[in-house]
């Protein structure tokens, strides 16, 4: 893009919440033909809220409940604000605290190894109590996001959230086929709520119970078969496909290292800043001419 071209678009961008770090961000998104989206945050609103709570027989919900609530006061994680909100905590209850990307959080509680996370990883050489197995089926099929508790290596709790769909987000995606985008879900969700949101924004290729680490080889290989790839993304795990993609977008309340990894900031919440951000090149073009 030419100087001027970047100052109209800056100029126009700015005005719509979209802010453009540099010329790159201009020409890439001329180029753009597939669109992927992360889901938590993104394409739904990311303020969750507790379903349903689930313990193993010998165990009392509330206390299952603070100890997941105090490990996960110390994350940013979209799930961890809806469990850290359930129960009155001690913001400094947490020793040794370690989040893993896409897997979950754990650390030490009242003297206790406390782990809360994706049933793969917290269930990984645990046993995991029959009813608990059960009821964390019966949520995912109704597309919620499950998350184990394991407390000293026990799993022993099973919290269920939910999510809503950003009002903005079906017809957002109804544009961006109509402008003949390819537009793809990644998520390390389960497959069932990742296929709820995408039924409901109409995105007909999903991907599923990926881990930071693949959702940028799902990138890399869409780039190997030609494509000009947009990421969509606002959490500290999509930092790396944000980089990875020809152009990244961070979204809404995104955190600092999705921000910092990007190349358009947009502002609102609203996804229809992405059909903008992505029209942005095309008009200044146009006007320039
Ligand atoms: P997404 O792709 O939907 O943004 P992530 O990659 O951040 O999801 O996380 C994938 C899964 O890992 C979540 O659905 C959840 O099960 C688990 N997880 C990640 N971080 C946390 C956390 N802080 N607390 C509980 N679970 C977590
Ligand atoms: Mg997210």
């Amino acid at each position: 893009a030419t100087p001027t071209a970047l100052m109209v678009a800056s100029g126009r961008g700015a005005q719509l919440g979209i802010f453009l770090k540099g010329h790159q961000a201009l020409d890439a998104s001329r180029e753009v033909d597939t669109v992927v989206f992360d889901k938590t945050g993104t394409l739904t609103n990311g303020a969750l809220d507790i379903v349903s709570v689930s313990v193993a027989d010998g165990h009392a919900r509330d206390g299952v409940l603070r100890a997941a609530a105090t490990l996960e006061a110390a994350s940013e994680h979209a799930v961890a604000k809806a469990i850290a909100a359930a129960a009155d905590v001690d913001p400094d209850g947490v020793d040794a605290f370690v989040a893993e990307p896409g897997k979950g959080v754990r650390g030490v509680v009242e003297g206790r190894r406390v782990q809360v996370g994706s049933p793969r990883w917290v269930a990984k050489g645990a046993a995991v109590p029959a009813d608990l197995a059960r009821d964390r089926r019966t949520a995912e099929a109704a597309g919620q996001t499950v998350v184990y508790v394991s407390i000293d290596d026990e799993v022993c709790g099973a919290i269920a959230v939910a999510d809503t769909v950003k009002s903005s987000a079906a017809e957002t995606v109804t544009e961006l086929r109509r402008l003949g985008m390819r537009t793809l879900l990644v998520t390390g969700d389960n497959a069932a709520a990742a296929k709820k949101v995408a039924e409901e924004v109409g995105i007909d290729e999903v991907v599923a119970e990926v881990l930071p680490d693949e959702k940028v080889a799902r990138i890399e290989r869409l780039r190997e078969e030609g494509r000009v790839v947009a990421m969509v993304g606002d959490g500290i795990n999509d930092a790396p496909a944000l980089v990875t993609a020809d152009l990244g977008l961070a979204i809404g309340r995104g955190t600092d290292v999705a921000i910092a990894a990007a190349d358009i900031i947009l502002v609102r919440h609203d996804l229809r800043s992405v059909v903008e951000a992505l029209g942005l090149a095309r008009a200044t073009r146009q006007t320039i001419r």
